[in-house]
């Protein structure tokens, strides 16, 4: 007997059917023996059109109130599910964040898990219930109820695991797995069995939408081995684990990114301290920056450019206009542009990965406009309407 926490997502809860089939792969794992904590995301769109609403009355909301509204999607399909699973006849309780012992910290709309305390959670466990819990919530020491940011329920599930020393830990999504790329894109992605905690966090970050990169880092952080699986197609899926008898590959997968806008400041004054002065000021804003070049400095001055994601590039010109003007420097922002990425460790022992890749684009004819890499991934940024182009050929040029 295990004790196995399995996760379902938005779309895997979307309507009735779909709920019961969930309750099915549930109660089957229960019937075979083993301890089953369940946590479950809102229905569908549910937690998007919940922002709308709030939107049509005040787009300008407190955090706290739009957690207090956010929360009630996650409300619902827990005793939805917990319906299904009473109709087939097990032994069910649906608790809400706070309930299963979540405590986060105050960041309403990005909270992170301080602790998951479990006393209720093995008390159900010991009457042979099946718990099913409240994705992407928790209390704040106000007593107060936070969420963990979107996609949250992947990290609900992981910090679950991992306080309850669950043995597994299965994510179920809409896909069958990760895939060296896009499956719905690239016809010859193949499925890989395993995946370091390392390569996955890239994946994450760079686009690949199948888990949320804060679950992979404390999956990380608490050795959890995660599955990947479809809820829909009966079929193993990917481990997500600790570099253990992995297959051996070059690289594991191919993503991009579009979500990423470039800002250059061109013409700043060329002294010591304005690297240290632009990205402080971005950093104390919390805004995450990526690819960075800087010009060699030419006439006294220099330029400098970086990536981020669209959602900060406003705030972000805004801040750095204020900064740098007063010096002559022009600040500007490109949101035409992709980021395509490979990643995988096994590009550590291997000369050439980058060369490689940067072959394919140049014979598919794409032009690279900044490079970065890491010990595991190579990016590039490249026009966004060559995006997927740029993916099927470096795919190629890897994987054939
Ligand atoms: N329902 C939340 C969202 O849509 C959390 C999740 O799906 O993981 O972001
Ligand atoms: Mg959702």
């Amino acid at each position: 007997m295990a004790l196995i926490v399995q996760k379902f997502g938005g779309s895997s809860v979307a309507n009735a059917e779909r709920v019961m089939h969930v309750a099915e792969t549930i109660t089957d794992t229960y019937k075979a023996g083993n301890d089953v904590v369940v946590v479950v995301s809102a229905q569908g769109d549910t937690t998007d059109d919940l922002i709308d609403k709030a939107n049509e009355i005040n787009p300008k909301a407190s955090k706290r109130e739009m957690d207090m509204l956010l929360t009630a999607g996650e409300q619902i399909s827990i005793a939805l599910l917990a319906m299904a699973i009473e109709k087939i006849g097990c032994p069910v309780i649906s608790l809400l964040g706070w309930q299963a012992g979540f405590e986060t910290n105050n960041a309403y709309g990005a909270a992170r898990i301080k602790t998951v305390r479990t006393e209720r959670l093995r008390a159900e466990l010991d009457k042979r219930k099946i718990v099913i819990v409240a994705g992407f919530q928790g209390l704040n020491a106000a007593q107060d109820m936070t969420t963990l940011g979107r996609g949250g329920s992947d990290t609900s599930a992981v910090a679950l695991a991992a306080a309850l020393h669950a043995d597994l830990c299965q994510i179920y999504t809409d896909v069958t797995g990760v895939y060296t790329a896009d499956p719905r894109k690239i016809k010859n992605a193949t499925k890989l069995t395993d995946i370091t905690y390392d390569e996955m966090l890239e994946l994450a970050t760079l686009g690949a939408q199948v888990l949320n990169n804060r679950s992979v880092e404390m999956a990380k952080k608490y050795n959890v081995e995660v599955e990947v699986l479809s809820s829909m197609v009966k079929e193993p899926g990917t481990i997500v684990r600790e570099v253990a008898k992995m297959e051996k590959m070059l690289i594991r997968g191919v993503t991009k990114d579009t979500d990423v806008a470039r800002i250059s400041v061109v013409g700043m004054k060329d002294v010591p301290g304005n690297a240290f002065k632009l990205f402080s000021s971005l950093a104390a804003k919390g805004i995450n920056i990526d690819v960075i070049l800087q010009s060699v400095g030419r006439d006294g001055t220099k330029d400098i450019s970086f990536t981020c994601a669209k959602g900060n590039a406003e705030q972000v010109c805004a801040l750095l206009e204020n900064l740098f003007s007063n010096e002559g420097a022009t600040v500007a922002c490109d949101t035409s542009i992709a980021k395509v990425s490979i990643v995988g460790a096994g590009m550590q022992s291997h000369a050439g990965t980058a060369s490689k890749m940067f072959g394919a684009l140049y014979e598919a004819g794409i032009n690279i406009s900044m490079i970065s890499t890491s010990e595991i991934t190579v990016s590039v940024l490249i026009p966004k309407e060559y995006a997927d182009k740029a993916v099927a050929a470096v795919h190629q040029a890897f994987f054939g």
